[in-house]
């Protein structure tokens, strides 16, 4: 009987208020508990709700002409020129910086973490030196390196020779009942679709264990035991590249500014990989709409005005996406009950094996429906890239914070694939001026 204004001691009202925050600006500093109780959701909120996920962004689509997206297109190629590659940033203004040496530096419960082979080796040592070098060596936070396979003892040996000897490291293995491909799914039917997918060219179809890495860093790499006191996590991929410092500890601005969610880069996705995906949450949505946060990043998830095919293949998902190979997660959001009821759904329908859905576009529309959208942070001071794109901050003249390996605001070394950038349509649409003005 959701229906209704949830009573504040319900469990509805309880996750009501979890998953809202306190963002006035006077009182941003209280990690764990929201100081304002927001209403529940009532019958007509969750109507207006609802509707919001069933129109697309611009409801006049149907009379554009090439031109009318065109404009669009360029007004957004002017607005992230703007933001990221002509103004400055440094660190976010706000009170409650954490600097290497402070209390609280290096105190959060977080850990840095890796899912990666033993063959990735070369390439997670060159990510770790990064991290290391740009952020860790201040802040001494662990590292947790998780595999389907045994880590080797040269792998394990390897990673300690590049850290400091006082640095905690875990090596877990992830049990096989919770990787590979579930029973569940029909071997027969996950052969022809992946077959038809492969035709479509979608990227790594073929591959099963992308396809159970996927779905492991949706619904399960939160419940691994080596992860059980840890609240946040910062996933790092083999092959990326850092290119500026970050003098406070980012942990510490998650927790002490009460964020759930940490990115750099927002894409675009391949349609065909989640062909159902929309259309699965909205059955979801219509059956649990007490889940859905009044102030969710809704605009982002509807956009159809610059890559309109992805939204019209999906059935009305922009396909926008947090790009997940960076990721800070405030993994009580994960383990909370919109979240996980949500991953049984989406694991229920087979679409991580029959068709190809990414963690990324799981994780940004549970993040996008059932989050604050306040409590979601472009972290744009993090030089970043992970092949083909980039986050590259603009510093002061007299800042030597970056070290000159990327271009302020160059996106991507090619020129066609700047339509994939979805960071406009969060810079327009989901931030306020408080956020833009943060740095
Ligand atoms: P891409 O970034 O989408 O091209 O995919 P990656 O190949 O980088 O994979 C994403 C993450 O999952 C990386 O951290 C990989 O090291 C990890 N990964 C992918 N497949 C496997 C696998 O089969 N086993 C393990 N242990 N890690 C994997
Ligand atoms: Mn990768």
């Amino acid at each position: 009987d959701y229906i209704g204004t949830p009573d504040a001691n319900s469990t509805v009202g309880n996750l009501l208020n979890w998953a809202s925050s306190n963002n006035n600006n006077d009182n941003n500093n209280n990690g764990n508990s929201p100081a304002w109780i927001p209403e529940g959701n009532d019958l007509e909120t969750m109507n207006e709700l609802i509707s919001k996920l069933n129109d697309p962004l611009f409801q006049d689509f149907e009379s554009f002409t090439d031109d009318d997206y065109k404009n669009i297109f360029t007004d957004r190629q002017i607005l992230y020129d703007d933001v990221v590659k002509n103004s400055q940033v440094s660190e976010p203004k706000v009170d409650n910086l954490v600097y290497k040496d402070d209390d609280l530096a290096g105190q959060a419960k977080a850990t840095i973490l890796s899912l990666v082979r033993n063959e990735d080796q070369k390439e997670i040592i060159s990510a770790i030196r990064q991290m290391e070098d740009h952020f860790n060596k201040n802040f001494n936070y662990p590292y947790t390196f998780l595999n389907d396979d045994e880590f080797t003892e040269e792998f394990k040996e390897a990673i300690k020779e590049v850290v400091p000897t006082d640095r905690i490291l875990q090596f877990g293995r992830i049990e096989s009942e919770i990787w590979d491909r579930p029973s569940s799914i029909d071997d027969e039917k996950y052969q022809q679709c992946i077959e038809k997918l492969d035709q479509e060219e979608v990227q790594y179809v073929k591959k099963e264990s992308y396809h159970n890495m996927c779905r492991f860093y949706s619904k399960n790499f939160y419940k691994h035991p080596l992860l059980q006191d840890y609240k946040y996590t910062w996933r790092l991929e083999p092959g990326i590249n850092f290119y500026c410092d970050i003098n406070y500890d980012v942990f510490q601005f998650m927790e002490l500014n009460n964020k759930i969610y940490g990115f750099v880069l927002n894409l675009y996705d391949s349609p065909e990989s989640i062909r159902s995906l929309w259309t699965t949450t909205m059955e979801f949505i219509n059956s649990n709409p007490e889940y859905l946060n009044s102030n969710g990043a809704f605009e982002w998830l509807k956009d159809n005005g610059q890559k309109p095919n992805n939204f019209n293949i999906t059935g009305g998902y922009s396909t926008c996406h947090f790009w997940t190979n960076f990721e800070i997660t405030n993994l009580e959001f994960l383990r909370s009950e919109p979240y996980e009821k949500f991953m049984d759904f989406l694991d229920e329908k087979g679409g991580f094996y029959y068709e190809r859905w990414g963690d990324a576009p799981v994780r940004s529309i549970a993040l996008a429906l059932f989050a604050d959208k306040r409590r979601i942070h472009w972290f744009r001071d993090i030089g970043y890239n992970h092949a083909p794109y980039t986050n590259c901050p603009k510093c002061p003249p007299d800042s030597n914070r970056c070290n000159g390996n990327c271009k302020p605001g160059h996106f991507t070394p090619w020129k066609e694939l700047n339509i994939e950038n979805c960071q406009p349509v969060w810079i327009k649409y989901i931030m306020n001026e408080e956020e833009r003005n943060l740095y």
